[in-house]
């Protein structure tokens, strides 16, 4: 069976960092299904079109449009040793699409990572995130500067304000996570390991690992 890790948590509890940490670690394939609907939108495709006022809104995108993108990418992503999902299945709905047409027939064997973030702390890192588009390094102006202004320490692209970070639509964010999210942690309680996301990356990162281990993950 193939190891796939679903990070589940609100907007701002340090999904993508993580993913990007567990991706060097572990060597899996990895997708934020935010980056693939980001893409969809800078390429103008007919998709991308669709999506757009979701997004500039801070509301989930229709599910069928999601599952459509997700299983295009693992369909192109299947030799890979093993996944990390970073922002899929989002709602109740995903999770049963999820389970009936992708568990068997890619062969996974499921772990949840649950981030739980208090919410003010959500509220200030997503004020303060920035991020570099080319190679999706994540910083934050308070937590984890990046070493030049503005400027990306691995690749050296100028760096970015997701332009859903504005206080407007993070509510928004936040009100679609309590309701259509939210709801995942009980559905996929089984496989799930809920890690105390308010600490520093480093130690986040390491509970993580801790978790992976006691489902045998790697
Ligand atoms: P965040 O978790 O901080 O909201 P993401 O980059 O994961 O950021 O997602 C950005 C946006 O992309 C979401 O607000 C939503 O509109 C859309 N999106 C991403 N994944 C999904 C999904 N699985 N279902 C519906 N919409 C999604």
């Amino acid at each position: 069976m193939k190891p796939c890790i679903i990070l589940l948590g609100p907007p701002g509890s340090g999904k993508g960092s993580q993913t990007e940490k567990l991706k060097s670690f572990l060597g899996f394939q990895t997708v934020s299904t935010g980056d693939l609907v980001r893409s969809q939108i800078k390429g103008q495709t007919s998709i991308g079109l669709e999506i757009e006022p979701f997004l500039k809104e801070g509301r989930l995108v229709p599910d069928e449009l999601i599952v459509q993108l997700f299983k295009e990418w693992i369909k192109d992503n299947q030799d890979a040793k093993g996944f990390i999902l970073d922002g899929f299945p989002r709602t109740l709905e995903q999770a049963y699409i999820f389970n009936k047409d992708i568990v068997g027939k890619f062969n996974l064997k499921v772990q949840v990572i649950y981030l739980e973030v208090s919410v003010d702390l959500l509220i200030s890192r997503m004020l303060t995130r920035l991020i570099c588009n080319k190679c999706k390094a994540v910083y934050n102006t308070t937590s984890k500067p990046p070493k030049h202004l503005n400027q990306c320490d691995e690749c050296g692209e100028a760096l970015e304000r997701r332009q859903d970070d504005n206080p407007e639509t993070i509510v928004t964010r936040n009100k679609e996570y309590m309701s259509l999210t939210a709801p995942l942690v009980e559905f996929f309680l089984e496989n799930l390991v809920t890690i105390n996301g308010d600490q520093d990356s480093e130690k986040v990162f390491s509970d993580i690992m801790k978790g992976l281990n006691n489902g045998n993950l790697n």
